[in-house]
């Protein structure tokens, strides 16, 4: 066993195939190959090959998603490193795996054995803004947060927020569609995506969109790259759109008892033509997290809270009007407590305390044994307090500990599983219940990734939510750009079967 099983106790996938079950024509991971080619062609020291930085490099934070070995761990500083990567991959078979941050909750950006994991992290430098045309053009590993800061003095936004929004690359963002908590109002990547320069298999380069605001030459094909996960090309460049920076919100958070009410507070809240530019729920269980973590003046003994927040697009008497209709919708569907505030102060504890949720919730799972399973369903809004009542089920059957947060405007939900990790048979219910709530998802008519993407942990589920014929698409569009199947073998498309 490899240190990489022995740290997952899962054998990751070896090479796989754009084919389906056809056999790989990828080097094995065991054969030797001599990446002092390589080397020569990079930039000095890109190239690095000791077992434990390589090994460092190997994981993204899912928990329970299978990791190889890497043969090597590249990390980009140019266009051109990324090609000479490729073309040396083609020319030896051998599998890639992109790595922005390795934020990813999926495994999407874990290693495979026998991989080059190529990293574009150091590729880092925000090239231009231009507030005539409102765009950005970015290198893939900016951070999030990094090209906020810049545009701010500009007056300008970039508004996808991820919860990883301080630690997760753009390139990653773009690869995984990310969402966010303002997305209920403003969108996800996708949104904000004009142009992207990819790198494909086999080395070439190419730019994809438009460079203009409008532009219909062609097929859309750089909205086919985000959300690929790494599997049809890497990202070496991106032009974001942007908008004028967002107003300052108020906010407001209601308690509820029950978190039923909270549900049907969000369905009628979102049907009377509400746009609220964030909308939050943190269950009862994720609140108790909190308080144990950090002093965000939540009261406790709440069943959920509903966090929301509405700009009024600049007018502060639209925004303080939209609050109001939250405050009688969820008043009248039984929430104990209701607050309103145009407190900045205010408003920045709250979503503190919402993005606080994840090492909260870490900080729980270690005193039950480590595990967490974090679910990222997404259901119409309207089977929200359906959704609720599922969880309870699913929980008691399987006899789990679960925790709901959510961006519940956009009918996104994030069930965490907290479990013993060294216990086979907690273990063994944990996964079972992650596998329940994927189901009710897609019972209720929803998806089984609202934005975490599918990677290695959900791939078999991938298989069960797309039709024959939208696998059949997938893996044609997979074999015409990326015919050896070099990118992110074993991922997202593994088990599609055409
Ligand atoms: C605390 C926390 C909160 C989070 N909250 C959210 C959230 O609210 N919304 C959300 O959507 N996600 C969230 N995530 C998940 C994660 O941060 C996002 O998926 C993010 O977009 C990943 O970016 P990354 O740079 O870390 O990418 P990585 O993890 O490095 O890679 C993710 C995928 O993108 C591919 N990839 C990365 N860079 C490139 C590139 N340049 N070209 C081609 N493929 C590439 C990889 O191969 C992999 O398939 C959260 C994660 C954490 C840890």
């Amino acid at each position: 066993m490899t240190t990489a099983e022995q740290h997952t106790g899962v054998r990751a996938p070896g090479g796989g195939s754009p084919h389906g079950s056809a056999p790989s024509p990828l080097t094995p991971a065991e054969e030797p190959v001599d990446l002092a080619p390589l080397a020569a062609e990079l930039s000095a020291g890109a190239l690095v090959t000791d077992p434990d930085v390589v090994l460092a490099h190997s994981q993204d934070r899912a928990i329970f998603s299978p990791v190889g070995r890497a043969r090597a761990l590249v990390r980009a500083r140019s266009v051109e490193d990324v090609q000479a990567t490729m073309r040396f991959a083609t020319a030896h078979r051998l599998p890639v795996v992109p790595q922005g941050a390795r934020t990813g909750l999926a495994g999407a950006a874990n290693a495979t054995d026998g991989a080059l994991l190529l990293s574009v992290a150091a590729m880092n430098a925000v090239l231009d803004i231009d507030t005539v045309e409102q765009t950005a053009r970015v290198q893939p590993g900016v951070i999030n947060r990094q090209l906020k800061d810049a545009l701010a003095p500009h007056g300008l936004a970039y508004p996808p927020d991820p919860g990883s929004v301080d630690i997760s690359s753009l390139g990653g963002n773009v690869a995984t569609n990310a969402g966010g908590l303002c997305c209920v109002k403003y969108g996800v990547t996708k949104d904000y995506v004009r142009q992207l320069r990819v790198v494909l298999a086999d080395g070439s380069l190419t730019t994809l969109g438009r460079p203009t605001a409008k532009g219909v030459a062609g097929f859309d094909l750089a909205s086919l790259f985000v959300g690929s996960e790494g599997s049809l090309g890497v990202v070496v460049e991106i032009v974001f759109d942007l908008i004028p920076a967002l107003p300052d919100p108020i906010t407001g958070v209601a308690l509820f008892a029950d978190i039923k009410h909270a549900a049907a507070t969000i369905t009628e809240f979102m049907a009377s033509g509400a746009t609220p530019s964030l909308l939050e729920i943190i269950d009862g269980h994720s609140i108790d997290f909190l308080n144990d973590y950090g002093d965000f003046g939540l009261p406790a003994g709440s069943a959920a809270m509903l966090l929301v927040q509405s700009n009024g697009d600049g007018s502060l008497e639209a925004a303080a009007a939209e609050l109001e209709q939250f405050q009688r919708i969820a008043e009248s569907l039984g929430a104990v407590e209701v607050t309103i505030s145009d407190d900045p102060a205010d408003s920045e504890l709250f979503v503190a305390a919402r993005r606080a949720v994840a090492p909260a919730m870490e900080k729980f799972a270690a005193t039950r044994g480590g595990g967490e399973l974090v679910d990222d369903v997404c259901v119409p809004r309207g089977a929200l307090t359906e959704f609720f009542a599922r969880m309870e089920a699913i929980a008691a059957e399987h006899e789990v500990f679960v925790s709901v947060v959510g961006h519940a405007g956009d009918g996104n939900m994030h069930p965490a599983v907290i479990f013993d990790a060294g216990d086979e048979e907690s273990t063994r219910r944990a996964h079972a219940a992650f596998d329940a709530i994927m189901e009710a998802g897609l019972d209720l008519g929803g998806t089984i990734t609202g934005e975490h993407g599918v990677g290695v942990l959900k791939n078999q589920w991938l298989a069960r939510e797309l039709d024959p014929v939208a696998q059949r698409l997938h893996l044609a569009i997979k074999r015409e750009l990326d015919p050896l199947g070099l990118l992110s073998p074993g991922k997202m498309l593994q088990a599609l079967r055409g």
